[in-house]
């Protein structure tokens, strides 16, 4: 008789590529042990029904920790979830895995804010968490510092095209690009043309049309699809890969896929925002409140987005969390150019997709998977630890109910935001269970988990998504 498992998933499911069969998942020491034939376990969840597919990867999220938030709301507003309510969000729409965007202070280097940032979300995460130095340098970031990154686990850096100064040195980001290369590294890159955007923005505003409602216009495809070619550009010149966040039109998504089958190493993410929304959106009472950056587009952008996640043209679809609360987001003083973006989506990003994406017959079961877990897992270098359900992989499970239909709430929603943009929306799919390193974090749809549980993930090289 051998010994017992941790745990076991009796029941479900199980969604691997190519492949659904019901099997029990037997877990030891945080793992996935067995997966099909006989188990017994200390512990057991009945997922009779339920699919089991690996926990949701968010790549993509904006969380401050509770002391850096308290000193940053001394002078403005910020983001509203910190790794704890983030992690409790993220646990009850599926995601076991976020990767956070960390931008250091004034003064502070790239390794100075990862550090800080590692002491300020140890004690707080319940899900597993790795990061993003942003640069604020990139030439300088070149000479050293991207390298000693990467050798210290943290093989990722973002830069912003947005920023006027770091946009018009192509040299220094060749050099950041090629230096990220080199040591292992993807170099993420927001995609919008600086000198454009300004412009448009001074224009509007100059002509009375500075109000938040015009948004969409103070930021247009031109300057993403600018930006865009700059991206690319930098991967032709240096052989880098590189990865596009958030990306929102057609036009855009037209050139990355022209770029990869040239056999570029272009890897695009997208973001629900621009899947489920339409800038008709503007139109509405509290506008400000759809404010995302790039903005909501077109119908016809919408629809090239979802052809873009069926033919594999989209890599991941990460949320971008970027929580305000509501009165944040209406504040009347803001205009076209100091809009506050973001929203809040850790908890909706895979309900959604699966709702509007799989039960539509929009994408396959697989491809949500994919776009969810495993391609983030391949590109952030966590695969095969994170991203599948095989033997040696970390037991990251969520037990998925392809049934249960609800309506999307932000008020009792986990996020501190108080409000969804998809409030009303009828969903159907839902985590009824979710398991993170073997532990339970969500039971039967009620949050176990604790502050603290979650661990930081040293990283190794990206491998092609
Ligand atoms: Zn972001």
């Amino acid at each position: 008789m051998p010994d017992p498992f941790d745990l076991v998933v009796r029941g479900a499911t199980v969604v691997s590529p190519g492949r659904q069969q019901t099997a029990d998942i037997g877990i030891r020491d945080g793992r996935i042990a067995q997966v099909g034939g006989d188990v017994t376990g200390l512990q057991e969840v009945r997922a009779d029904g339920l699919l089991a597919l690996p926990g949701g990867i968010d790549a993509h999220v904006h969380l401050v920790y509770r002391a850096l938030a308290e000193r940053i709301r001394q002078t403005e507003p910020v983001w509203v979830d910190d790794f704890w309510t983030g992690s409790l969000a993220a646990i009850a729409g599926g995601i076991t895995t976020v990767g956070n965007m960390t931008f250091p202070l004034p003064g502070e280097s790239a390794r100075e804010a990862v550090a800080r940032e590692m002491a300020g979300a140890a004690p707080e995460a319940a899900i597993d968490w790795f990061l993003h130095p942003v640069l604020t340098d990139p030439a300088a970031a070149a000479d050293g510092e991207i390298a000693a990154l990467a050798a210290d686990g943290h093989p990722s850096v973002k830069i912003f095209l947005t920023q006027p100064e770091i946009a018009a040195d192509q040299p220094g980001l060749l050099a950041a690009a090629g230096a990220a290369r080199q040591a292992g590294a993807l170099t993420l890159l927001h995609c919008e043309e600086a000198d454009l955007l300004e412009r448009t923005g001074q224009e509007l505003i100059a002509r009375g049309r500075g109000a938040v409602a015009n948004f969409p216009d103070a930021r247009p495809v031109a300057a993403e699809v600018a930006a865009v070619d700059q991206a690319i550009d930098i991967a032709s010149a240096t052989g880098a890969p590189i990865y596009i966040v958030h990306l929102s039109s057609a036009a855009a998504l037209h050139r990355c896929r022209r770029a990869r089958a040239e056999g570029l190493p272009v890897h695009v993410e997208t973001r629900p925002l621009y899947l489920h929304l339409t800038r008709e959106r503007f139109t509405e009472p509290d506008a400000a409140k759809y404010v995302g950056a790039p903005p909501l587009r077109d119908e016809t952008d919408r629809e090239a987005l979802w052809a873009g996640l069926a033919a594999g043209d989209v890599d991941t679809v990460c949320s971008d969390h970027a929580p305000w609360t509501l009165a944040d987001k209406l504040d009347p003083a803001l205009n076209v150019i100091t809009a506050r973006q973001g929203v809040a989506d850790l908890e909706t990003l895979m309900p959604m997709l699966f709702s509007e994406g799989v039960v539509t017959g929009r994408i396959s079961l697989d491809q949500f998977v994919d776009l969810t877990s495993a391609n983030a897992a391949r590109l952030f270098g966590l695969y095969p630890r994170k991203g599948a359900i095989a033997v040696g992989s970390d037991a990251d499970l969520v037990l998925w109910d392809p049934r249960q239909r609800w309506t999307v709430d932000g008020a009792r929603m986990q996020s501190r935001a108080g409000y969804s943009v998809y409030d009303g929306w009828q969903v159907q799919g839902r985590p009824r269970f979710v398991i993170g390193r073997g532990q339970v974090l969500l039971a039967d749809g009620e949050l176990t988990a604790n502050p603290g549980q979650g661990q930081w993930l040293r990283r190794g090289h990206a491998q092609a998504a």
